[in-house]
């Protein structure tokens, strides 16, 4: 820091304490830039104020405390508590921290005695920015009283409560420890707060604003768009081969996850992919915790690994550089698939959700709903939610136009989803649709009872099988009244008025059955467009032809090196492994492989210029600068000059 020996001109600049929040972010993070909402933010929780923070997955969290409490240690004001609910992931942050230079710490159950003790005497000597704890830890008697000495002292700078919709019984994350945290303002009244997550629906945030007391605080509620990640939606035909095929194309070598809905899809898929070649991983609740504990180290750690999960995988993991997350089945409504996808390209480059999607899925999920234990408002909410998304699935047009309106974000169309990339092609099937919902009604007419999506069919397409003829159904006024549409095209209008709601699906055998609303369609009042399906004249082919995948939009531009940039790339990839082999850390916490690209491409050959790299803070580029400059120059001999 001050050592008379290394005037390094930038390092000397960046050790005067500076309590400005854009200084902060340029000096620690050596970030040059807030972005969006942060800068506003910070400032207001920096100046003490409470805020409630709603933020996408990927969007920059984090920061928006870190900056705050670095901002008032530096001002005198001591240590930040921040509330986390995982234990696993602390270790990680509070290492991404030391390599930016901030006296950070965790107290959690995975430290032994000695350890602990240690961190408590520097939590109460001031000496720490910032400590993580979960909120089981924060509620004891003993730490309770740490932080009244603390804040007796003026020591206690700023509660910050992480993936805060866990106090509330809506989301699928509640714990119950975290309704304790109300206890934080009553003991500790004038200590800011700050409360951040990325769900967003009314409901979540009442919830949370009521339970942990924030009446008081500003909300601020940040872009929900994720501008590097490209949405795709494909019907589902083949779908593990769809997503091989997928992986190949787009992603060889990629870091991604895919989510199943059960836990032996999980295992049939992750084993499928192994044997086609991937670097696939299984993770769900049902394997061992040690098991668990161990692939999801590998996918922090090791470059390309594919971790095949049901949900149980990824809260709080900020793995920055995952380049795909797939889904094989359809998640449970929106909220769950943003925060899902989110997981995607957090270092802000291009990265693809990718999602397959069939008439199957919808009825499953309308089943667990129909079938679930809860309350019937309950299950209303979560019908609302699931058309939300079905919707989305059915689109032709934008897919983020959608998903942000969703969010309450009114936006234009991206050029950056399939619907963009290549606008489907579609028909209009308005009269198709009323066809389906006569036949539908006219089944009820003949003697009350339900047929499936498959028997229907075969009557509108006036096709005489034994079932017709055993009902009589050959004689019916909507018999053959759609022989002009193809098999694969009534699925896909059948589908839709499904998603749609006009048709609801019952029982073991999914019959049919018309919803209020399809009276409206019946007029002809509602009018119905679809995408034409894969193969449109679907009946006897088999689908096993190698067609390309439809709606796969292309692989996304790779970062944008040339051949000898590539190579410093490559090598300081290298070096970077080695680092974090010696400090027992991801390597993505040592630097991203943006940063890595930065420099690669930008060849800076100063320390000077090494510090306007986007990633390189001060305490970085006192640790590492020459040695970077060493690698980059290593080939090339740049650096070295004339001998
Ligand atoms: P969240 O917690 O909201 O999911 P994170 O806090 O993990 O997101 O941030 C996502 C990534 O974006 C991190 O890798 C972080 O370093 C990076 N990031 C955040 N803010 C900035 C910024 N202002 N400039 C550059 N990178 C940023
Ligand atoms: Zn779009």
């Amino acid at each position: 820091m001050d050592t008379p020996t290394k005037p390094e001109p930038a390092a000397a600049r960046t050790a005067v304490a500076d309590t400005r929040p854009l200084q902060v972010l340029q000096q620690v993070f050596g970030y040059p830039a807030f972005r969006g909402a942060q800068q506003e933010i910070i400032e207001h929780v920096s100046a003490g104020g409470d805020a409630l923070v709603l933020m996408p997955t990927g969007g920059g969290k984090s920061l928006c405390y870190q900056v705050p409490a670095i901002v008032r240690h530096r001002a005198g004001q001591g240590v930040a508590v921040v509330v986390s609910p995982l234990i696993a992931l602390m270790h990680d942050q509070v290492g991404a921290l030391h390599e930016a230079g901030v006296a950070a710490a965790y107290l959690n159950s995975s430290l032994e005695g000695d350890e602990a003790r240690r961190i408590e005497r520097e939590l109460m000597s001031g000496q720490l920015v910032l400590l993580y704890a979960a909120p089981e830890r924060i509620l004891t008697p003993r730490f309770l009283a740490m932080m009244a000495s603390l804040h007796e002292r003026g020591l206690l700078s700023l509660f910050a409560i992480d993936e805060a919709h866990c106090v509330s019984q809506w989301g699928h994350d509640f714990r119950e420890e975290y309704l304790g945290l109300s206890a934080l303002h009553e003991q500790f009244p004038g200590v800011p707060r700050v409360a951040l997550t990325a769900t967003a629906d009314s409901h979540t945030r009442a919830d949370i604003v009521e339970r942990l007391q924030l009446q008081e605080a500003r909300l601020f509620v940040a872009s929900f768009d994720r501008p590097n990640i490209r949405y795709t939606i494909v019907e589902k035909d083949e779908p593990k081969k769809q997503l091989l095929r997928f992986i190949r194309d787009e992603h060889d070598g990629d870091a991604g996850v895919v989510y199943c809905q059960s836990r032996r899809r999980v295992e049939e898929t992750a084993t499928w992919l192994q044997t086609e070649g991937i670097n696939a991983l299984p993770y769900h609740a049902g394997l061992d915790a040690d098991v668990r504990r161990r692939h999801q180290d590998r996918f922090l750690r090791e470059d390309g690994i594919v971790v095949v999960a049901t949900i149980a995988f990824g809260m709080g993991i900020d793995k920055p550089d995952v380049r795909f997350v797939a889904h094989l089945d359809l998640p449970k409504n929106i909220e769950a698939y943003y925060q899902e996808t989110g997981r995607a390209g957090r270092d802000g480059l291009p990265a693809n959700a990718w999602m397959s999607y069939g008439l199957a899925d919808v009825v499953n999920q309308r089943r667990m709903i129909d079938e679930s234990e809860a309350e019937e408002d309950f299950k209303r909410l979560q019908r609302g939610k699931l058309d939300a998304l079905l919707a989305l699935c059915e689109a032709i047009d934008c897919r983020r136009v959608r998903l942000l309106s969703y969010f309450g974000q009114p936006s234009t169309p991206c050029g950056n989803c399939d619907n963009c990339v290549s606008s489907p092609e579609t028909w209009d099937a308005t009269e198709a649709a009323r066809k389906a919902l006569s036949g539908i009604y006219r089944f009820r007419q003949a003697g009350g009872q339900r047929y499936g999506a498959g028997h229907l069919i075969d009557v509108l397409r006036g096709k005489t099988t034994e079932k017709v003829t055993q009902h009589g159904h050959q004689s019916l006024s909507t018999f053959g009244i759609g022989a002009d549409v193809s098999e694969a095209q009534w699925r896909l209008v059948l589908r839709q008025l499904i998603a749609l709601g006009h048709v609801q699906a019952e029982g073991d055998y999914n019959t049919l059955a018309l919803a209020d609303s399809a009276r409206e369609v019946l007029r002809g009042e509602v009018p119905v467009r679809l995408r034409v399906p894969a193969e449109p004249r679907g009946r006897g082919a088999t689908g096993r032809g190698e067609r390309p995948a439809r709606g796969s939009a292309g692989k996304p531009p790779p970062l944008p090196l040339d051949a000898e940039a590539t190579e410093r790339f490559l090598r300081l990839k290298a070096w970077r492994a080695e680092v974090a082999r010696e400090h027992n850390l991801p390597a993505y916490v040592v630097f991203h492989d943006a940063t890595l690209a930065e420099m690669a491409r930008e060849q800076p050959a100063s320390m000077q210029a090494l510090a306007a790299i986007s990633g390189v803070g001060a305490k970085k580029l006192e640790a590492y600068g020459h040695e970077i400059l060493r690698v980059l120059g290593g080939e090339t001999g740049v650096i070295s000059g004339p001998d």
